[in-house]
């Protein structure tokens, strides 16, 4: 057998200490702003079968073609590790019967798995919050679902990340839209990078958010959305920009943002850091925070009624790269047993004061002499300590705090009775 240390997969992460508590605080934060706006929470499957994401997202997109986890079990059947959420709650809510619920409003979050090439703020597993409105064809959802994005990102403490939106159209003129990029692309098609004019015939919106240093001169005279928008998508956007306005919500026109999966219509949207701001500079080329969008299309595609629907995700990793680095909190109480023989009232007390909500460390082991002088360097607010004098165990207390101190003799009185 090898005695060495079998290493850490590729791409994951172990995740401790500051780093942690930045990851709660998003995950928190994003709890108790789901509530405010009235999200359910549900709890999804790591894994479905394959179809669920083939179908969904389209067999042209990186995620399906490239960057799926995807094996077949022991009974033979094909089972992907969720690449995102939105298939899933898809397909949950098409075998639940969810339909009763619309239009419903639900969050999760949780760990995701894309066979990426890994680098800063890019991983093979990583975590996802995410906010989906079903059932719901009207604008005002839109606007509700961008507003709850809007202030998980203020309460978070992150100011320089803006709404960047576009509209898509409805499927005919997303459609008109295609061919005229299909017509231009095609025109200049030899002197396009290799990855766009594969996409050219299949995928030809997705050159335009093309990195490649030879696609960028044909993306700025490309057709715009703008010029194929029916009378309907035209005042499906307007309602949407007009209510942002009406909710305070900030946001920029990016006509040519499209989001990489086919199931999305109307609207596409991405929070991203401004130019130069401190989360730019955090975030390095990996700039996408937050991106969703309204995917009317997608239940069809996996055999259900069509049924209009909008949602987001966001990186929880690339948040807390944002929120930075939070200390882990020191505790309220440190308690100490002196000696030896004070040892069971001070798990008692411990036990005592955390049924009173105050967060305790204990000093319980180790040479007593040093209890003591752990407790202070564990930077608790206030120290406890027993020790047995004259055959009793008495407890002092140490508080910069002095309401907590107060707090502590009381209840170091009381017990002690
Ligand atoms: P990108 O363009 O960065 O690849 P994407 O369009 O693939 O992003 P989505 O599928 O929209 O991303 O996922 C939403 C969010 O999830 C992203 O904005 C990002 O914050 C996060 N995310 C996506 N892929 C990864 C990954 N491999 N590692 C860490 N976070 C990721
Ligand atoms: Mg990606």
């Amino acid at each position: 057998m090898s005695r060495k240390t079998p290493q850490a997969i590729r791409g994951t992460q172990d995740i401790f200490g500051a780093d942690a508590e930045a990851f709660a605080f998003v995950v928190e934060t994003f709890e108790r702003v789901r509530r405010l706006y009235r999200f359910r929470r549900v709890e999804m499957p790591v894994f479905e079968k394959t179809e669920v994401f083939a179908r969904s997202l389209g067999e042209t997109t990186d995620v399906v073609s490239k960057e799926m986890y995807s094996f077949d079990d022991r009974g033979g059947e094909s089972l992907t590790l969720r690449p995102e959420f939105t298939a899933g709650i898809a397909r949950a809510f098409l075998t639940n019967g969810w339909q009763q619920y619309a239009p419903l409003k639900v969050a999760t979050h949780g760990p995701l798995f894309r066979y990426e090439r890994p680098q800063k703020g890019r991983y093979r597993q990583f975590h996802q919050i995410d906010a989906e409105v079903i059932g719901a064809g009207e604008p005002q959802a839109d606007v509700e679902l961008l507003a709850m994005a809007d202030q998980l990102l203020r309460e978070l403490g992150i100011h320089d990340v803006t709404l960047h939106l576009n509209t898509l159209g409805d499927a005919e003129s997303r459609e008109a839209w295609r061919a005229a990029l299909i017509d231009y692309f095609r025109a200049v098609k030899d002197q396009l990078s290799e990855e766009s004019q594969e996409r050219l015939e299949k995928n030809p919106l997705r050159i335009l958010d093309s990195k490649d240093p030879r696609d960028k001169p044909f993306l700025a005279d490309a057709p715009k959305i703008d010029a194929f928008l029916s009378e309907e998508a035209s005042a499906f956007f307007a309602a949407v920009t007009s209510g942002l306005d009406a909710a305070g919500v900030k946001w920029v026109r990016a006509e040519s943002l499209v989001r990489g999966l086919d199931y999305y219509r109307h609207t596409a949207f991405e929070f991203i850091p401004d130019e130069g701001s401190a989360s730019a500079a955090a975030l390095g080329s990996q700039s996408t925070v937050l991106g969703g969008g309204r995917y009317d299309g997608l239940m069809e595609s996996l055999g259900g009624a069509p049924t209009p629907a909008v949602g987001w995700a966001a990186g929880i990793e690339r948040l807390a790269m944002l929120v930075g680095e939070r200390a882990e909190p020191k505790a309220d109480v440190a308690i100490v047993a002196e000696d030896d023989a004070s040892m069971l009232v001070a798990i008692a007390a411990q036990m005592g004061l955390r049924a009173k909500g105050l967060t305790c460390d204990a000093f319980l082991s180790g040479s007593p002499r040093k209890r003591f002088d752990k407790a202070v360097k564990s930077g608790a607010k206030a120290i406890l300590a027993y020790q047995m004098v004259d055959g009793k165990v008495t407890g002092r207390v140490k508080s910069e705090d002095e309401a907590l101190g107060i707090q502590l003799l009381q209840f170091e009185h009381q017990t002690s009775l």
